[in-house]
């Protein structure tokens, strides 16, 4: 089946859809981004995601494209179409086509450019590396200081990810002044006893809408919640490590820099905050 795609307006087959050469997500990677699952054709914390894109929007001082509810409908629409179970939503925000290259941005009224588009994942709730934890390595974050503006500027986690790919492992996670900023795409959280560690929100890091889910459920569940740094040594010390995103849920980290975390297989906690998030977010699914 043909995935049907979402440009400016119009649903099209994937190889009909395009985007000019001087629109500047193109030429300056000046566009913002949300990534949304899918789970029983049902969209996963929607509400937080457009609270984020319109968070990201403002900070750039880009304007919304379209109401809320053309963006709930959209999604909608295109997990229909697609005929999506599980899976995700990309959807990509622009500031547009100037049509020329320059650095100065062009005038507010011009029109933004946004595609979206789905993954098919089926066994996303399921994904095999749920059950063996992922592996890390530490390395520097060189990324600029406005992460928590969700930019499609991932040239850095991209090769964050192919750093991770050539030592044979799963993921990185950055450092900086010797503390854990954030995995390559998800937030970075420890675990010692009843308490679960994560850095503050900031400019340092992506403010991702799992986090948000996951630290309330933690706390519904009666876990401490303290948000500060840590170090790869602490980590490698805790009793359990874990990432989060949209793509993966709650993810066991089990390995960092070839130490194994806890007893090197996912921990109890990561595998309940995974449970209970799935469960709770099915249920409130829209
Ligand atoms: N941190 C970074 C750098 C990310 O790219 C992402 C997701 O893409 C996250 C954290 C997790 O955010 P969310 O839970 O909203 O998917």
């Amino acid at each position: 089946m043909t995935r049907t795609v979402y440009v400016n307006g119009t649903y099209l087959p994937e190889h009909e859809a395009t985007v000019s050469i001087f629109d500047r997500g193109f030429l300056m990677a000046d566009g913002v981004y949300e990534v949304t699952s899918v789970l029983d054709g049902k969209l996963i914390d929607f509400d937080g995601h457009i609270k984020r894109l319109h968070r990201s929007l403002s900070e750039l001082d880009m304007a919304a494209p379209c109401s809320d509810d053309e963006l709930i409908a959209m999604h909608r629409e295109l997990v229909r179409l697609n005929n999506i179970d599980q899976g995700m939503i990309y959807l990509q925000v622009t500031r547009g086509n100037p049509g020329d290259r320059s650095f100065v941005f062009p005038s507010a009224d011009l029109p933004p450019t946004i595609v979206a588009f789905t993954q098919d994942i089926p066994n996303l709730a399921d994904a095999p590396a749920a059950k063996t934890g992922f592996r890390v390595i530490s390395i520097p974050d060189l990324r600029w200081d406005r992460r928590d503006i969700k930019t499609v500027q991932l040239l850095y986690p991209s090769m964050g990810k192919m750093a991770a790919k050539k030592a044979g492992v799963d993921d990185s996670w950055f450092v900086e002044d010797g503390a854990v900023t954030e995995g390559t795409s998800n937030n970075a959280y420890i675990v010692k006893g009843n308490r679960i560690i994560t850095r503050a929100l900031s400019t340092d890091i992506l403010h991702g809408i799992t986090r948000v889910a996951v630290l309330r459920f933690a706390a519904e569940a009666q876990f401490e919640v303290e948000e500060r740094p840590f170090t790869i040594e602490e980590a490698q010390g805790a009793d359990e490590a874990f990432s989060t995103a949209a793509s993966i849920f709650v993810m066991p980290v089990v390995e960092i820099d070839g130490k194994p975390v806890g007893t090197g297989k996912p921990g109890p906690v990561a595998q309940r905050l995974r449970e209970l998030y799935l469960d709770e977010m099915r249920k409130a699914a829209i």
